[in-house]
């Protein structure tokens, strides 16, 4: 677990909330979930596996799961974490989440109490899903009847890019990156100085532009790629992180 503070007032915990290894290729990953203090309360930003996916996950979650070999150990749930942290779940008073593929949005009931921030495109791809396009999308992750909050229309800009504005201190922006899903969003977070802009799975794993072809990017991961590898050089001040990182990026950059 990182934690990751500036100079200023906010802590942002980058917890691995999904380990896996999958078959091909034989990559070590996990996935960042972002545990923000903001004025509002906790924040977190996806949620990784649930401990449902591991005590009585779905088929399609159980194919997942061997296809990408995800660690079987419920200890690396957000929820269970957080235990260890001697946060509750109930301090966790908000939820954002970049997509609803089940490995971002499995922990959803483990944080009932919890208002769920999405964009409303993203959501309407869950109700009407086409299950060859949005397989991963598992309705167990849903079944306590979330508190939704939908945002629809930019009505800002940061940074350059459309944007917007979710209602907590310091700045948290949902930036919308269609194309992995057909709402998927990035989240931005004001971090002292700068920025956390977690791309989610517009970028490839481990936030790296060259690491795989722009033909299976554009298949897998959508339109975006070109787009932030040019605005990341324009924006030194934002990190950018992707929704599945090198395991070594949750120990190297412990600070
Ligand atoms: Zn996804």
């Amino acid at each position: 677990m990182i934690k990751f503070s500036l100079e200023a007032p906010v802590t942002i915990r980058i917890l691995n909330c999904a380990a896996m290894s999958p078959w091909f290729p034989r990559w070590k990953l996990g996935a960042p979930c972002l545990l923000v203090e903001t004025e509002q309360g906790l924040v977190l930003v996806d949620t990784g596996l649930g401990l449902h996916d591991y005590q009585h996950p779905s088929k399609m979650v159980r194919f997942f799961n061997l296809d990408f070999g995800v660690a079987n150990d419920p200890e690396n749930t957000a929820v269970r974490q957080l235990d260890r942290l001697g946060i509750p779940p109930q301090e966790v008073r908000h939820i954002v989440l970049t997509h609803l593929h089940f490995d971002h949005a499995g922990g959803l009931p483990d944080f009932p109490h919890a208002q769920v921030h999405v964009h409303r495109r993203e959501y309407e791809a869950l109700l009407h899903h086409n299950p060859w396009t949005e397989l991963a999308y598992d309705r167990q992750d849903f079944a306590h009847a979330p508190q939704w909050v939908f945002y629809d229309q930019p009505t800002t800009q940061w940074c350059g890019l459309e944007a917007i504005p979710l209602p907590f201190s310091p700045s948290i922006y949902i930036i919308p990156l269609f194309g992995h899903t057909r709402g998927h969003c990035g989240v931005a977070i004001q971090d002292g100085q700068g920025w956390l802009f977690q791309c989610a799975d517009a970028l490839p794993t481990n936030a790296q532009f060259d690491l795989t072809p722009a033909w299976l990017n554009r298949l897998v991961i959508g339109p975006h790629v070109p787009t932030l590898r040019a605005w990341a050089a324009e924006h030194p001040e934002a990190r950018l992180l992707a929704g599945h990182m090198w395991q070594s990026f949750f120990t190297t950059n412990d600070r």
